[in-house]
């Protein structure tokens, strides 16, 4: 690595690379830094930094997560040659159930190529026995590594600037790299290393979310759950979405909210329709989950980038409420793009790297909105009759274009940015059909026939 006459910060020839967190976002990075490098001509060395071990069960292996591979991602990932194999992928979600206080029903959207994949980040809930099963992250570190890249299993707890690079401090080494990439997701402790390099970088705003992961067995996750992800849109204090994800002999639960706690977390369970969903006679208070109340980024960074420093994924910018892994493979990529064309100096990064996650920032603001819209829906037993109304006929129909299915459909799996979801849903037909529902329901209420 050396400074040109400009004063050009390039990776070059036997550049070290350092990247902390090898979870998604940093296996994403170094998957195609070595792609990048190879179409460059150079050779590089890339040490990841990762404290937990992926082949685990339960907390220790695991980047708590619903478990959902978007569409659009797997569509992406099969294009760069990344195929998930059958051992990573729990289920191929074809479908969702949503639940609301009227009724249930399944939406089948128009077939697509690749179906969504739930899966597991580790190697399972704690007490899994699973045999041969890999978790993702573990499966996207197992690629970085047969690409050539060390993984050090140490936990990198400072770091300092050099003029001539940045030094990577463990419990038992310092090791200077060229560049430095902070894949390191919420942990605050690591965020704060990485603040106190870049003194502008602001770490993202984040919400507490609630996972459990419960026991069901192959038989009855087949018959009360197939392969549809149920959503649920409750009018439930402090809860904006819920989820059940089949995956195998398990069943994920995620909630979403603001801040959700343990009461918001029971008033979900003990709502008749979710509990109608679990098989006759299971109690799940009885069946005793792997649980936890993570961070989601629900506002993204400021300045994730220096000379010789860039931050990416959860660390930087992710999508609000939904494919974060998504995010992570194009903050990922968009950051070795920066790295390997560009240059790893601050304006470099600004110029090729920054743009990216503006646009991931804007769609947030965009996703905002929308979920203010669908938390006036939550809240109104009138307009979710209508919603619920309207899905319903959609479905029913053999031909035609299933508009608000598919606009939830997207907006429940990330399978379309929000702008998207934005404009089809301001689509005057849509709208137009949406506003002669409405005046039918409310001069002329029928009871529902449930789907
Ligand atoms: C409730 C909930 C449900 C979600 N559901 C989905 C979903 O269904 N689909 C989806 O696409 N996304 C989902 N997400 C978001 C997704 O989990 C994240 O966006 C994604 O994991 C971000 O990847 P990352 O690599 O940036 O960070 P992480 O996955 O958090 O990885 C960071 C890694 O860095 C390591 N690390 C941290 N500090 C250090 C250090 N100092 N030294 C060494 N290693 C370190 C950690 O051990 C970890 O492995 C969900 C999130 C939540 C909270």
């Amino acid at each position: 690595m050396e400074k040109s006459e400009s004063k050009k910060l390039i990776l070059k020839n036997g550049s070290r690379i350092g990247v902390v967190g090898g979870g998604p976002a940093g296996s994403f990075f170094t998957f195609f830094a070595f792609e990048l490098a190879r179409e460059k001509g150079i050779n590089i060395q890339v040490d990841i930094y990762e404290i937990k071990n992926f082949s685990k069960t339960g907390q220790a292996g695991c980047n708590h997560c619903g478990g959902i591979v978007a569409e659009s991602l797997v569509h992406r990932l099969s294009e760069d040659g990344i195929i998930l194999p059958p051992q990573i992928v729990r289920r191929g979600i074809e479908s969702y159930t949503l639940h609301v206080e009227q009724g249930s029903t399944t939406i089948n959207t128009i077939l697509h190529e690749h179906p969504i994949a739930s899966i597991f980040r580790g190697a399972g809930p704690l007490g899994s026995t699973v045999i041969n099963a890999q978790g993702f992250d573990g499966f996207l570190l197992d690629l970085c590594e047969k690409k050539g890249a060390v993984v050090f299993r140490e936990k990198v707890i400072d770091a300092e600037v050099q003029p001539d690079g940045v030094t990577l401090i463990t419990g038992s080494a310092k090791r200077k790299y060229d560049l430095v990439v902070g894949a390191v997701g919420l942990n605050p402790k690591s965020l704060h290393i990485f603040q106190k390099l870049i003194p502008p970088y602001k770490p993202p705003r984040t919400t507490r979310t609630y996972i459990s992961e419960y026991f069901l067995g192959s038989e009855n996750i087949t018959k009360h759950f197939g392969n549809s992800m149920h959503v649920f849109l409750l009018n439930l204090p402090g809860i904006k979405f819920g989820a059940l994800i089949p995956k195998g002999v398990y069943v994920t639960l995620v909630l979403l909210g603001e801040d959700v706690n343990a009461e918001a977390v029971n008033r979900f369970l003990n709502s008749e329709t979710v509990a109608n969903c679990f098989p006759a006679g299971i109690a799940l208070k009885d069946i005793p989950p792997c649980q936890c109340f993570p961070s989601i980024n629900i506002g993204s960074a400021r300045n994730p980038y220096s000379d010789r420093i860039v931050l990416i994924g959860d660390s930087a910018s992710s999508i609000l409420y939904k494919n974060g892994i998504g995010a992570a493979y194009i903050t990922g990529k968009a950051a070795a793009v920066a790295a390997f064309r560009v240059g790893i100096s601050k304006s470099d990064f600004k110029k090729s790297f920054r743009p990216v996650c503006a646009q991931l920032n804007t769609d947030n603001a965009v996703g905002k909105l929308i979920y203010s819209v669908s938390s006036i829906i939550q809240k109104s037993m009138f307009l979710k009759k209508v919603m619920f109304r309207i899905v319903v006929t959609e479905q029913k129909k053999e031909r035609g274009k299933l508009e608000m299915s598919s606009l939830l459909w997207d907006t429940f799996t990330g399978s379309a940015p929000y702008r998207n979801i934005l404009k089809r849903a301001l689509n005057p037909i849509l709208l137009a059909n949406l506003f002669r529902k409405i005046f039918t329901e409310f001069f002329t209420p029928e009871p529902l026939s449930k789907g």
